[in-house]
């Protein structure tokens, strides 16, 4: 008896403390309302905010936020809902690595993808049903569906067509891209991603790029699969080229000329990099229509801030022997672990 009377007072006297606490609470940090997913403000098809949801991302990181909308087809023409006649614009994109840059050019391609892919399928079933009635009205017997043919048989082979194609500089960088994007195209059906990179076997990665919408590669092997006629260029529709500041450096420009040259026909190019220095901004513009006369450009991060750790000392020297004894402090100091010295001739510097 004495223990229920124990429990009871226990139960209220806790409950009446969670009250308190709950109001304390309340005053120190009123609950904000949710913010409405940011993901669906900016008009991406419900399976890639599904996707994005799985991963747990809740709002749009910056570069998200700016890019997705400029790279979407751009909207408030008649023609909009034709997808042969929706306008795009082409992008350069200085953002870092970490930023959510990959999402930022992922998302706005498949969601383009996969709007003229659900078109396409609707007009197929609109023709087929025209034909059926049609059929039926003139009592014939109903119109056959189409059988699909076996990709594994090699008298059916024909080479991929992707519509979208994702450039980087190095076989990791594009095994990464390529992994994000099969996570947002999981609750999209017939949606595929392929990687095409340097140093894994051939016959693999071909079998994989067999009805591939979006292709992720590196340009060499991309090449390669390009001149063996099991792949065809003629198709794609969007260019992205990611850390462009790399692949528009000498190693790989060549190769981005024939890219460039090999998907003449596509409707949008856009660049994303950490930086882009003048030099390669020039490179750039000839990569994007019309030597690029209305590419858009976005930067996120503001190097000032990024630096904003940086101090910077100047030591004013009597003479050329009195500078030499300043350095000789310097490096002998046990606290600097890493150092550069410029100097202005070879002399000098030995
Ligand atoms: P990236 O700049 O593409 O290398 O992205 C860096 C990381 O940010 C990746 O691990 C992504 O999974 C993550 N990420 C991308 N977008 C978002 C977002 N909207 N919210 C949270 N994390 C994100």
């Amino acid at each position: 008896m004495t223990d229920t009377f124990d429990v009871t007072e226990d139960l209220s006297s806790s409950s009446s403390l969670d009250l308190q606490a709950a109001d304390i609470a309340l005053d120190a940090a009123p609950i904000e309302p949710a913010l409405p997913n940011g993901f669906v403000l900016l008009g991406l098809a419900p399976e890639l905010v599904q996707a994005v949801e799985d991963l747990g991302f809740t709002q749009p990181t910056a570069v998200q936020e700016r890019a997705i909308p400029l790279a979407l087809p751009e909207m408030g023409d008649d023609q909009a809902s034709d997808a042969g006649k929706q306008r795009f614009i082409d992008l350069m994109v200085s953002s870092q690595t970490g930023s959510g840059k990959t999402a930022a050019f992922l998302l706005p391609v498949l969601h383009t993808l996969l709007t003229q892919q659900q078109q396409a399928a609707a007009e197929e079933r609109l023709a087929f049903e025209r034909a059926a009635q049609e059929a039926a009205a003139k009592g014939e017997a109903p119109p056959k569906r189409p059988k699909r043919k076996d990709p594994t048989n090699a008298r059916h082979f024909k080479p991929a067509t992707p519509g979208a194609l994702v450039l980087c500089p190095t076989r990791e960088l594009a095994q990464q891209v390529a992994h994000d994007g099969i996570d947002l195209v999981k609750h999209c059906r017939g949606l595929r991603i392929a990687n095409v990179v340097g140093g894994m076997p051939y016959q693999l990665q071909i079998a994989k790029l067999q009805n591939a919408n979006l292709v992720v590669a590196t340009p060499g092997r991309l090449l390669d699969l390009q001149r063996s006629g099991q792949i065809d260029l003629s198709q794609v529709q969007f260019l992205v080229v990611d850390e462009a500041d790399r692949m528009l450096d000498l190693g790989f420009s060549d190769d981005l000329a024939d890219i460039n040259h090999l998907t003449e026909q596509r409707r949008q190019t856009m660049m994303f990099s950490a930086t882009f220095a003048p030099r390669i901004q020039q490179l750039a513009m000839r990569v994007m229509h019309d030597n690029g006369a209305s590419v858009k450009r976005i930067q996120i991060d503001n190097p000032q801030e990024k630096h904003s750790n940086i101090k910077q000392v100047l030591f004013w020297a009597d003479t050329p022997q009195h500078k030499r004894l300043l350095l000789d402090h310097w490096l002998r100091d046990s606290k600097i672990d890493q150092a550069i010295v410029f100097a202005s001739t070879q002399v000098e510097c030995d």
